[in-house]
């Protein structure tokens, strides 16, 4: 049959239910689906060789399920200004640069993050970013999965509106066979009124959709709350309706227990960005008492801006790592636990059949390089060695070849679908342009 890869002798880490690793194992991928996962020798029994298939050598590779990026912003503007605090920055540099932004930059940019975060093994981004028709054009071509949102604010705050959204969802929602979805993307609470909030609400349920939103970032975003609303962030967006198991919520670092109860109440995922948060300067957030409450977790890099990478490696180890060293105990945030809010966790808060290798899932499948100093030493057959390895040693430069919707996007460390050199001249060309035109308040030009 057509359409169809083999990888075959691997390493498989599942990260299905039963937490299954195959040790000389292999994964059919059949069109955009896994078609079956398990022993080497039995997959091979279960499948007659007609000579049609493409074969993937795995032998000293790792087989893991795509990485899901569940927080995302499309950057511009990384390693600019990047000194500044987060109610700072945003005032100086992202919205003006957001703002400054046309159609042309969009698209370089959405291509030079796409293919960074593609070479780091990740399959999924979150993207909330403004010229949504851009990021769509970028994302089919690159072959990534995205979900999409605007950037609604206020209109005094000249982002986007609620119909700018509403026309992005009915143009690209369900592009590239399904691969691109649009979400109902509202940038943060002091940039919304309370009637601004339920109407986006009010759009996502009329549309189907989803929602996300950055919630409870920073202790200035809580006293604006406070000020404006009378009461905490969450509580805001709890009383709107934005609060939901379609609602994505970012960063959550400034959670109550009243909010934690909230966001239990709801079923509302969380995308927790570690290094994002360190490096403004905005907290550490509660995730021991999140999962403790049963709250489904996952992990997102933020934006190139404030976090200077799209590596997913490295927040996992963030993720693992801040908390071990704030609460002063060494047993958080395992690294099997940490994989899977990286996988799985991301994949079921966008209501994804990805982040694990189980037949009749998405043929989103990444391969990992284990020749090499990040994997030395590497027990044979010992999954708990290999674990750690992937969260606490290894980065993005790991992944030799990336799959998704079962297609080969990047073999051997070469992107397949883009030319890369003209991706990273364009995207310093837009940088410079847009900086050109953009307008820093209080600063003129
Ligand atoms: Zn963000």
């Amino acid at each position: 049959m057509a359409n169809q890869i083999l990888i075959r002798n691997g390493t498989v880490v599942t990260m299905n239910d039963a937490g299954d690793v195959h040790f000389g194992g292999s994964v059919l991928l059949d069109g955009d689906r896994i078609a079956d996962v398990g022993p080497a020798d039995e997959v091979a029994a279960r499948h007659a060789d007609d000579g049609q298939v493409t074969v993937i050598d795995a032998a000293n590779k790792a087989v893991l399920p795509g990485l899901v990026d569940l927080h995302y912003h499309t950057a511009l503007g990384k390693g600019w200004s990047d000194h500044l605090p987060l109610w700072e920055y945003l005032q100086t540099c992202w919205y003006p640069i957001i703002r400054a932004l046309d159609d042309d930059a969009a698209y370089w940019a959405a291509l030079a993050s796409y293919t960074e975060s593609v070479r780091c093994g990740v399959t999924t981004v979150n993207d909330m970013y403004r010229r949504l028709d851009a990021l769509a054009a970028a994302a089919e071509q690159v072959g990534i999965r995205a979900v999409l949102s605007n950037d609604i604010a206020d209109g005094e705050h000249d982002l986007d509106t609620l119909a700018d959204n509403q026309h992005a969802y009915h143009a690209h929602h369900g592009q590239a066979g399904g691969r691109i979805e649009v979400y109902v993307g509202i940038e943060w609470l002091p940039l919304a009124s309370e009637g601004l909030l339920r109407d986006c609400r009010a759009l996502a349920d009329d549309l189907g959709t989803g929602i996300h939103i950055h919630l409870n970032e920073s202790l200035t975003e809580v006293e604006n709350a406070k000020q404006r609303f009378g009461r905490r962030p969450t509580e805001v967006a709890y009383d709107c309706g934005i609060l939901g198991r379609d609602t994505i919520a970012a960063h959550c670092v400034w959670l109550s227990d009243t909010e934690i109860a909230l966001m239990r109440e709801t079923a509302t995922q969380i995308s927790h960005n570690p290094v994002s948060n360190a490096k403004l300067g905005n907290g550490v957030a509660r995730v021991p008492e999140m999962l403790n409450a049963g709250l489904n977790v996952g992990l997102g890099h933020d934006a190139a801006e404030c976090n200077n990478s799209r590596d997913l490696f490295q927040v996992m180890k963030a993720a693992s790592l801040i908390h071990r060293a704030t609460r002063v105990d060494a047993s958080l945030q395992q690294a099997p636990d940490v994989l899977r809010m990286a996988t799985r966790n991301g994949s079921a808060a966008l209501g994804h059949q990805t982040g694990q290798l189980t037949a009749g899932h998405k043929a989103d499948v990444i391969l990992i390089d284990l020749h090499s100093q990040m994997f030395t030493p590497l027990m044979p057959g010992n999954a708990d060695h290999l674990y750690s390895h992937l969260v606490f040693a290894a980065n993005g430069s790991c992944v030799d070849t990336t799959i998704i919707d079962g297609r080969i996007v990047m073999a051997g460390r070469k992107l397949t679908t883009v030319d890369e050199p003209q991706v990273l001249h364009k995207a310093n060309e837009a940088f410079r342009r847009v900086l050109d035109k953009m307008v820093v308040p209080g600063q003129g030009r």
